[in-house]
This record gives C-alpha cells, structure tokens and sequence, in this order.
C-alpha cells in the first residue's frame, strides 16, 4: 500500500468547509448506541470513523447510551458495550453520557414547540395516525387534534406525563406538514405515552420521547457538531433539522449519513447475533464464530487489525460488501511480525529417530520469528521420539510430494535432516508410527556437505509435549446455501467448530495466558480462550489459517 491516495473522506471533507465557515471551531462527535445487544463489527467501524474523527481534528469524542426506549435495554448490555469500545481504543475520557438523564430537557422542548403551536396533543390510535399519514402518491389527512390550542395542549401533555392516560391513548406530534412528500414530515409523533420501568430512571416517566425527536436534542444538549449516523437516517434528517432549528439551539448539530459495514456471507444484524445466542446455537455473544466485538476478541483479532480493517474499508455513502477475507487479512498482518512462531501437531502422529541416544533431551535454540529479532529466541526440546503431522507422511508419495515417505529424506525445521527407513501400521492399515535416522551433521537443519533435501516439517519432541485441545472455526452459517432461508431462519453450517482433542505443542506453550496469541508454524494463528482454558492447560482458538486467496486491491 504504498503509493496510497491519501485523500480525505467525504465527512472530513464537509467538516473542513464547516470550519471555514465558521459553523463550528472542531469537532465533537459521539457514539450512541442502544444497549440492547452486544456490539458488532459495524458497529466498530462508527466507533473508529468518530473517535477518529475527533482525534484528527483535536476535537471531542462522547460515548452516549441512546436508551430513550425502556423495553429492551439492559444493564449487561451497557457493561459489555462500554469494555468493547474502550478495548478498541476509543477514549470518551469522562464524557460518559445516558440520554435518558435528558428526559428533563426534552419534555421542557416538547413544552416549548407546544408553546409555539408546532406540537399538539393527538386522540388518535397508531393505527388511524398511520391510515391519516397517507401513502407516497397521496397527501396524509389533518388530524382532527390538529388545531386544539395551546393551553389545552399544555394541559393535555401534562396530563400524560402525571399518568393520567392509558398506554397508546393518547401522543404528542410536531406539527410540520401532513401533504409533505417526506413521510417522516407528516406531523410524526414524538411523545408516547408508555407505563414501563426504565433501567436508568425507574418510574419517574409514564411519556417517552421517539427517536427522531429525542436524538437531535441529545446531540445538542451536549454540543455536538457532527452526528453521523447510517444510511437509513438520510429520509429524517429533515425532521432532525425542524427540530434543532424550532428548538432554536445557538450551534446546531449537523446529522451526516454514511453506508453501513456489510459482511458477504457473515451473520452480523444484532437482530440475528440475538438469535444465535438465545437459541443456544451459540456460546454466548462472545462466541467465537461471532463478529460481535467480544466474539472477535475471543478468537484472537486485535484493536490494530480491526482499525486496519475498517480503514481499508473507507467511508462512503455508497452501500457495499466487504469479505470476511479482507478482515482475515488484516489479522495475519498484524499479528505475523509481532507474535513468536510455535511448534503445534493437532493431527499427530509419532516418529522415532532409531540412532538418537535412548533418553536425551536437546534444547536446540530457535529464533521466535524469523522476521522480527526483537522477539528474541527460545529454547525448543528435541529428543529421540517426536510428533509430526499424519499429512506430513504418505507411504506412496504423489508426484511433487517432498515430505516423508519411506526412503526419502526431509528437514525437521531448525532441528536436523532425518530419512525415513521404515513405518508401522495398526491392523486397519492405519500408519501408527515411523522409523527415521537422523544426520548428526546437519544440526540447526543445515546441510552438512551441500546435499538438497526440499521438505521441511515441523514436530514437537513427544516426552516434553504439553498435550492441548485446539478449536478450529468455520463460518457459522453456509456460504453456498446461502446464510438465509426463504422464511428468514439461518442456513447453520454444522462444521462450524472442530474440536481437537489431541493436539501436542511445544513446552513452552503451557503457560499462555488468556487472550495471548501465537503463529503455529504451517498451521495458522492461534490464541488463547480465555473461557474454557485453565492454569496450565490452555485452550487454543484458531484465528486464521496462513494462506489465503485474498488480494489488496492495488495489488489486483
Ligand atoms: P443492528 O443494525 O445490528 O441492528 P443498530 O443499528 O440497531 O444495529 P445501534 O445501537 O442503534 O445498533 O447503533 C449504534 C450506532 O452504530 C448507530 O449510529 C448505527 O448507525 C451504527 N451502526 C450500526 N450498524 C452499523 C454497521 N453495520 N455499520 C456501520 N455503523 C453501524
Ligand atoms: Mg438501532
């Protein structure tokens, strides 16, 4: 990527002209999130495009809970979705914000527009209010409410708010438009009356704000300049102006829409996260064939490669797909410079160097990663038996084939060149063990006298191998089938997790910690669960394989 473009995004290039002209002096930005489910990939890509924002610009980045609707909001959410914002590294300092402590302000607003004969009080049903909206060929009809006065209005929300009406009695509209071609225009209702317990404040309020009328006020409220919010919000961002402009703030907030993050293939609605989780498809919203933030964690991805992901990404207003392969990518590169390269056997099978000394063991001194000295070296055991890979033997060899096979000599990496001389089988014909002599000449893998061996295999010594269980993931839904069915349930895949119950690795590896992450050579990058692992006795999650058919773009 390095003849990169560095241009500015669409949103950097409005903030730009908004400073210019004065409309503002720097940024503030905000996250605002509905604590009711965990957090996901999409959500990471707004978390990252406004904290960074904020931080280009010197400016102010707010995390604030958007729980103005007391039905699905929990505490367990707001605690997870606060650990995964701060995981990924965005710092809203000690603006830590619930638009519900606003409830105050945005009833003195509804006042305010009911003062000024833009609010009334309505009679009508949900049902009637959406007969009387109309339909996008026909203009919506008055509301028979529509011209109560003032006085009665103000008396009327009052009495909402003292809880003297039932549930869906009665709401309060801004007055705007009923012939607008903007359905959201048409006299939308912004107060309804609801008797449910808050999380945040209990009983106090029987009338809650809607959305549409509560965001603007909470942007405003705490001086945010740029509310960027998806797509979907392009058709209210005339409503979110009325409001802002009637409620006559002095720095109106700006809403800016942007296309949301997509997934080919990938489950990544909350909506269906929910699902997953609550029909126990899943290990919770951390599994790790989740996207949800904390499912990403789990596995082994990285604040860095999730930011690389999302600026490749980019920022646009135009609907688009990206691969999971992409994100894959991002993760390989983040982590192959910077964590050692292992030894690990998840599918073993034994081999015996006939002319090593019974009993000896060799610490043989190995580089962590080649690439990256400042990782230092570690010392490996090497002994007279050790596991390899089953697939690293075959007893008829294919054309091009380099590894063992009887007669042929390979590498054991940064070891020593072994030649296999003979192999064992069970009474299934099943290969149980192989016999190989061992060139003491050829220490460290090194040819001793210029002779060419083109295999290089990776083992782990069998009497020092920690014995572990390694988890391998696929998409938890089938690509080819596709993800949905036609009634909308999910297409599962029953690989999705492949659980490996004999695997053996290096010494060394006993004692990772939780969430530590390493590259098994040949094999793919691993972490650490931290759920299911104890001391001693971890348990690896396989982040990606090595290889992958991904392409950059420029590199296409
Ligand atoms: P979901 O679409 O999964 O149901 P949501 O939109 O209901 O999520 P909110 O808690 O309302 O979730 O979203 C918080 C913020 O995250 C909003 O500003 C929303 O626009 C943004 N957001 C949600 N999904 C994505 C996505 N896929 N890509 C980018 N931003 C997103
Ligand atoms: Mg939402």
């Amino acid at each position: 990527m390095e003849n990169e473009i560095v241009s500015k995004n669409f949103i950097e290039r409005i903030i730009d002209e908004d400073i210019a002209e004065g409309k503002c002096e720097t940024v503030c930005t905000r996250f605002p999130p509905e604590p009711n489910g965990y957090l996901h990939i999409g959500h990471a890509k707004s978390i990252l495009l406004n904290y960074g924002l904020a931080k280009k610009y010197g400016g102010k980045f707010n995390m604030r809970f958007d729980d103005t609707n007391p039905t699905k909001e929990r505490i367990e959410f707001v605690e997870s979705i606060k650990e995964d914002i701060q995981w990924l590294g965005a710092d809203w300092e000690e603006r830590l914000y619930f638009a519900s402590n606003y409830f105050p302000q945005m009833y003195e607003a509804a006042v305010k527009l009911i003062k000024k004969g833009k609010a009334y009080v309505s009679d009508l049903s949900a049902e009637q209010i959406r007969e009387y909206r109309g339909t996008l060929e026909e203009p919506g009809k008055k509301d028979p409410s529509a011209d109560r006065s003032m006085e009665e209005n103000l008396a009327l929300f009052e009495a909402m708010k003292n809880g003297e009406f039932e549930d869906g009695t009665k709401v309060l509209r801004a007055k705007i438009d009923m012939a607008s071609p903007n359905m959201n225009m048409r006299d939308p209702v912004i107060y309804r009356v609801a008797h449910m317990t808050h999380h945040n404040t209990g009983d106090t309020w029987c009338i809650y704000p809607m959305y549409d009328f509560a965001h603007p006020i909470e942007d405003a409220i705490e001086g945010v300049t740029h509310s960027i919010c998806t797509l979907e919000f392009e058709d209210h961002r005339p409503l979110y102006d009325w409001v802002v402009r009637e409620l006559e703030y002095e720095k109106p907030p700006k809403q800016i829409e942007f296309a949301k993050l997509y997934l080919k293939n990938v489950v990544t609605g909350k909506r269906y996260i929910k699902k997953l989780v609550e029909e126990g498809i899943v290990d919770g919203w951390d599994d790790p064939r989740l996207v949800s933030i904390s499912g990403l964690r789990r596995r082994g991805f990285t604040p860095e490669s999730i930011q690389m992901f999302v600026d490749m990404c980019g920022v646009s207003k135009a609907n688009s797909i990206a691969d999971y392969a992409a994100l894959e990518y991002c993760i390989r590169e983040d982590l192959k410079v910077k964590r050692p390269r292992m030894m690990a056997i998840l599918d073993p099978v034994k081999l015996v160097i006939d002319n090593y000394p019974d009993g000896e063991v060799e610490k043989l001194t190995v580089p962590n990663n080649q690439e990256n000295e400042a990782l230092g070296t570690r010392e490996v055991p090497f002994a007279k038996e050790l596991y390899i890979e089953r697939e690293d033997f075959m007893e008829e060899p294919p054309k091009k084939y380099f590894r063992l096979f009887p007669g042929n000599e390979v590498r054991l990496m940064n070891a020593y060149f072994v030649k296999c001389v003979d192999y064992k089988k069970d009474e299934n014909g099943r290969v149980t063990e192989i016999h190989c002599t061992y060139d003491p000449a050829s220490k460290g893998g090194n040819s001793p006298d210029g002779r060419k061996v083109k295999g290089t295999i990776h083992w782990v010594a069998a009497p020092t191998a920690k014995k572990v269980t390694v988890r391998l993931y696929e998409n938890i839904v089938d690509e080819d089938l596709g993800v949905y069915n036609e009634d909308g349930s999910l297409n599962l895949n029953p690989n999705s997790l492949q659980v490996l119950d004999e695997c053996y690795v290096e010494p060394a590896l006993a004692d990772a910690k939780a969430y530590e992450s390493f590259q098994f050579v040949r094999n793919g990058f691993y972490c650490v669960d931290y759920k299911d692992s104890k001391e001693g006795q971890p348990v690896f999650n396989r982040i990606v394989s090595l290889k992958s058919s991904f392409k950059l773009p420029t590199q296409a």
